[in-house]
């Protein structure tokens, strides 16, 4: 805070003020409140009406994972807060709240060593993270033969891995998560060109394509390529590669091309 510069008077009387303090009653200091502090001194009565007893942390590991979300509840004060006041304002925030506490634990812990507990709360609320730690809190919760948790964690993929969502599932995990190369992002697992162009239904797909621009459709023929993306097959003539979008080049076999020509031919004879 921006402070005007004291007079040598003022200062003056200050000091021999502050001494006079100092031997009678304790002046009230210009200091804000000590969050850090006031963590400890809250902490335990905290875990309970955050309802956290039950992830089991040691004292000084809740105290760091609540030390961020705690000293912004606080704020700037010169007056000691009520627990109440805090715990209101921690409440307000929602999962937003668990987001933070689920981001700490797992700097604090290896996915490994977190009990069923933790490690239900961190699927559970691990949000914008999931992007980072999928594949670890995947493989634990397979060895843990927790089906139920990766459902949890497939569903908040599909919410929170943003531009990773991809356009192609993978058979093995089940999560919208195959990468431009084939491999999973999740599972590690590679599909097959085979194994993509089933999924796509390639045939089909560029039936449907070529209704609606028989041009791209008759280029993808000649060139034996196209890209895929989540808005469809893309010739490769048309392709721009957009930042944040996933394509994959899928490559024609002699057998579907010529499926596909013949099924040109008989649609549109002459052709
Ligand atoms: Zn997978």
């Amino acid at each position: 805070m921006p402070r005007r510069k004291k007079s040598e008077k003022e200062e003056k009387t200050e000091a021999t003020s502050s001494k006079k303090a100092k031997s009678s009653t304790k002046k009230k200091t210009e200091k804000y409140v000590d969050a850090d502090k006031l963590l400890d001194e809250y902490i335990d009565e905290l875990i309970v009406m955050l309802g956290l007893s039950y992830l089991n942390l040691g004292r000084e590991e809740f105290k760091e994972v609540l030390r961020e979300p705690f000293a912004a509840a606080v704020g700037e004060v010169k007056t000691k807060p009520k627990l109440s006041t805090i715990v209101n304002r921690l409440r307000a925030m929602g999962d937003d709240l668990m987001g933070i506490i689920a981001y700490k634990l797992l700097k604090i812990y290896d996915i490994e060593k977190l009990n069923n507990d933790q490690l239900e709360f961190i699927v559970n609320y691990i949000r914008n993270g999931i992007v980072q730690i999928v594949d670890k809190l995947y493989s634990e919760c397979l060895k843990r033969n927790r089906n139920d948790l990766i459902d949890i964690l497939r569903n908040n993929w599909n919410i929170y891995s943003n531009g990773f969502r991809s356009p192609i599932r993978c058979p093995r995990c089940g999560f919208d998560s195959v990468m431009p190369d084939f491999t999973c992002k999740v599972c590690g697992y590679s599909l097959s060109m085979k194994e993509l162009k089933n999924q796509i239904k390639v045939i089909d797909l560029l039936q449907d394509y070529m209704k609606i621009d028989l041009e791209g459709f008759n280029e993808i023929l000649k060139a034996g390529f196209f890209y895929y993306t989540v808005e469809g097959p893309i010739p490769p003539s048309k392709f721009k590669p957009k930042q944040d979008q996933m394509y994959f080049e899928i490559i024609l076999n002699k057998d579907e091309k010529q499926k596909l020509q013949s099924i040109s031919h008989n649609i549109l004879p002459g052709s």
